[in-house]
């Protein structure tokens, strides 16, 4: 499924400090993951541009290549069907990571929610609500320490337990991207796959914050150097049910889509932090979300309640 349109959009890009006068830019975009990766870059040079954003794009697919659910021969959908497998270095350290959100979020963030939202997108596909046992009873797989890693290998400790990487990979797959375009010897970029951006070297990116209910206007410009943003939504990726609006985020203690937030934005130094993080807060919701982001070094974020009401922790405005 493609997402549509981006919770953010890059608005302006011509704040250089003096020395960079004589870059040119370079962009390019393609379809990764679902969603819209653009990859943009200044540098002496255009074919070198081209090459180094060409090894960011396959970065990007090897990422998707490994921690896609749709592809059956993946490393997840092969953990995901035995529920116990070796797991390359990079598998086990995302993994590691998403718990390691899952605790600082008491859950909120739980990679172990796809046996959940399979019975969602089942009740999509029949028009029909799932019943309060049916979601108990595929909640009961959701339980991020139920996940052990053991060196190599990593093991579900329930049977029919499934591991979703959707609310970080993009994120990683961001920052794994960065890194390509700075080994590369590309000094100032941006990669925005659909919404999780970050961007590097000596440039002050101007983001807006699309208003998540008037496509068309927007909540605040962002003015980042040197960081990631990335906003979780309920407005991109949703659905209806007896007229009652299903989003794709899960709250793992109830096994229904989160109803607090309608959206969520996190800037942070990492493209991987700030997409987990963004999943996070948007089930927390706005008062315990900002208390997580408040104990988090380095974060900030901006969440949109249910009623509209905008809430941002005390340092936000410092981006804006
Ligand atoms: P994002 O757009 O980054 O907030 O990620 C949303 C995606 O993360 C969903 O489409 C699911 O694949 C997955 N997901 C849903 N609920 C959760 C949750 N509570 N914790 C972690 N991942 C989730
Ligand atoms: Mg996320």
């Amino acid at each position: 499924m493609i997402q549509n349109g981006f919770l953010v959009f890059v608005i302006l890009t011509f704040l250089f400090s003096g020395c960079q006068k004589n870059l040119t830019e370079y962009s390019d975009i393609r379809i990764f993951m679902g969603t819209t990766v653009i990859i943009k870059v200044y540098s002496k040079d255009n074919n070198t541009a081209g090459k180094s954003v060409a090894s960011a794009f396959d970065e990007i697919k090897r990422i998707e290549d490994i921690f896609s659910i749709y592809r059956n021969n993946s490393e997840i959908s092969i953990l995901n069907k035995k529920g116990s497998a070796e797991v390359s270095d990079e598998v086990r350290e995302l993994i590691g990571r998403s718990k390691y959100f899952s605790e600082i979020s008491e859950g909120a963030f739980d990679i172990t929610v796809l046996p959940v939202i399979e019975l969602w997108r089942n009740a999509k596909k029949k028009e029909k609500m799932p019943t309060q046992a049916e979601i108990e009873n595929a909640n009961k797989f959701t339980d991020y320490r139920n996940i052990i890693i053991n060196e190599g290998k990593v093991s579900f400790l329930k049977k029919g337990m499934k591991a979703d990487f959707g609310g970080i990979a993009k994120g990683y797959a961001v920052d794994r991207a960065v890194n390509i375009l700075k080994k590369s010897g590309i000094k100032i970029g941006m990669v925005n796959a659909g919404g999780n951006i970050r961007c590097f070297g000596g440039k002050i990116w101007f983001i807006a914050l699309q208003n998540p209910r008037e496509k068309k206007d927007f909540v605040t410009i962002l003015k980042l150097k040197n960081k990631s943003v990335a906003t979780s939504g309920d407005y991109e990726r949703f659905f209806s049910l007896d007229k009652k609006k299903i989003s794709h985020i899960i709250n793992p203690i109830t096994g229904f889509s989160a109803e607090d937030s309608i959206s969520s934005t996190i800037v942070t130094d990492t493209a991987t932090d700030a997409d987990a993080l963004s999943t996070a807060t948007f089930v927390l919701g706005a008062e315990k979300g900002i208390k997580l982001i408040e104990k988090y070094k380095n974060a900030e974020c901006l969440i949109i309640d249910k009623e509209r009401k905008i809430y941002k922790s005390p340092r936000f405005s410092e981006y804006e």
